[in-house]
This record gives C-alpha cells, sequence and structure tokens, in this order.
C-alpha cells in the first residue's frame, strides 16, 4: 500500500468562527468579514466540512492507497511530526491564506524528507507554500484571477499521471493561474492550462529533488468543484503513485568518501 498524508491548513473553512495569526493585518470591515463568511460556508458545503476530506476520498477510492494521517496548520507540530513524515509515501499539501504561519521547522522537516526519498505533491495556492519555495528555490509567483474557466491539456501523454486521462479536461470554472510562473524549468511538463482570457499556464510540473519527486498541479481554487471531476480525481490517484518511491527512502544524504 502507498502511505499518503493529506496536509491542509484547515483556516478558510473556519474563518467565520475564528480568528487565526494570518488575519492580524486583514483590514476587516463588515463587508469583509460577510465575504470571508460566505467563503467559508461554501468551502464547507462543496467539501463535506474541509479541502482534506475531498481530498481523503480521492485516495480512498484507490486500493492501493492508504491515507495513514491528515494534517492541519493547528494540530501540534502542523501533524507532521518526524514520526508521520517517516510513514509517508507521499504527502499532498493544499494551502493558501495562512503559507507563513507554517513554521519554518516544519517546512525544513517536509523538504528534508523529500530530499531523502518521500514524494510531494503541491496543489492550486500551494504554490507560494514555504516546503514548495524551499524546495524549488524561486519565488513561485504567478499572475491569477478568479473565476474563469480552463482547459486543461495533456502535453505529455504517455507520461504515468496523465494514465487514462483525456487530451484536454474542461473545468467550468477555476481561477486563473497564468505566466509568468516563477518556478524553475520543469524536468517533467505534464499539463498546460488554458484559460478563458487567453492566458496560459505551466499547470502539472515534476521537479527531481535528491531521491524525492515534487509534483505542483493548479486545478483545485477552494471554492470550486475542479476536485470531484473524475478525470482530475484520477490525475491526483496518478500522482501519488508516480511519487510514492520507498525504495529510494533515505535515513541521511551524506557525502561519501571513495
Ligand atoms: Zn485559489
Amino acid at each position: 500500500m502507498i502511505r499518503v498524508t493529506v496536509w491542509n491548513e484547515f483556516v478558510q473553512e473556519q474563518m467565520d468562527e475564528k480568528r487565526f495569526p494570518c488575519m492580524k493585518d486583514w483590514k476587516l470591515d463588515e463587508q469583509a468579514l460577510a465575504s470571508i463568511s460566505a467563503n467559508a460556508r461554501r468551502i464547507r458545503q462543496v467539501h463535506g466540512g474541509a479541502i482534506h476530506n475531498t481530498l481523503r476520498c480521492v485516495f480512498e477510492e484507490d486500493g492501493q492507497i492508504e491515507v495513514r494521517h491528515v494534517g492541519t496548520l493547528e494540530m501540534e507540530q502542523c501533524g507532521l511530526s518526524e514520526d508521520v513524515l517517516k510513514d509517508t509515501d507521499v504527502l499532498v499539501w493544499w494551502s493558501h491564506v495562512a503559507q507563513q504561519d507554517v513554521p519554518d521547522e516544519v517546512a525544513a522537516r517536509v523538504a528534508s524528507h523529500v530530499q531523502r526519498g518521500m514524494g510531494v505533491m503541491f496543489l492550486h495556492s500551494a504554490h507560494m507554500c514555504k516546503p514548495m519555495n524551499r524546495l524549488l528555490g524561486t519565488s513561485c509567483t504567478l499572475r491569477w484571477r478568479e473565476g474563469d474557466t480552463e482547459n486543461l491539456w495533456c502535453c505529455n501523454p504517455t507520461h504515468p499521471i496523465a494514465e487514462g486521462v483525456p487530451a484536454c479536461i474542461h473545468l467550468e470554472k477555476e481561477e486563473m493561474y497564468g505566466e509568468f510562473f516563477d518556478i524553475p524549468t520543469p524536468d517533467e511538463l505534464v499539463f498546460l492550462a488554458g484559460f478563458g482570457g487567453g492566458e496560459v499556464f505551466r499547470a502539472g510540473c515534476v521537479w527531481n529533488r535528491g531521491y524525492g519527486r515534487v509534483f505542483y498541479f493548479q486545478p483545485g481554487h477552494e471554492t470550486n468543484e475542479s476536485y470531484l471531476n473524475p478525470d482530475i480525481r484520477r490525475i491526483l490517484r496518478n500522482a501519488v503513485h508516480y511519487l510514492a518511491r520507498p525504495e529510494y527512502r533515505r535515513e541521511k544524504l551524506e557525502c561519501l568518501p571513495v
């Protein structure tokens, strides 16, 4: 079985009830609070309470994948202790508004495990999360606009992540992410996105980092239903299979005298 840990910051879902550190500098007038509350209700409605619930279901549809742990920002060590990561073949990470509230120590631990063979998949707005930035070494900034249509084109049909996936997946409602996306040139480019506004985006990218693999996948804005699309779900499961390589797992990385 492939051991998966799903990590969701789990902040926007609760913003109508709780205040989080990331909100301290926000201008929260009545209109902003109403919008935050409506957003929280919508996310809970789409995702059965929380984004990690949707993701867990995606992976549990696969008899070869076991979701061993679910972590959130509020948990001790964000639910990503050394023991949890040792028990993880692939970490799946969704985050957005509270990226900077993840302790550096946790980000460093995740990056170290990836370099020593753990697979990691960063979803949608996680392009700005600390572990991804640390692993790629670039700003990962991009252009964005909420509320567009997307065509997700497969540009590498023989790639394992694209197995059984159509040439183009149309998403009626998705957030536009556009170039320039400040990432290192991907080792493998699997999907390209085109949006209603004419923008294009490298939407499915793989990088090798040490003994581990990193996959970034763009669809999945919190209020949209992209993760309910069967073809998108297939991509997420394919990616877990591709990223899981326990045979490459290392206890430590060292320079070997010869
Ligand atoms: Zn988004």
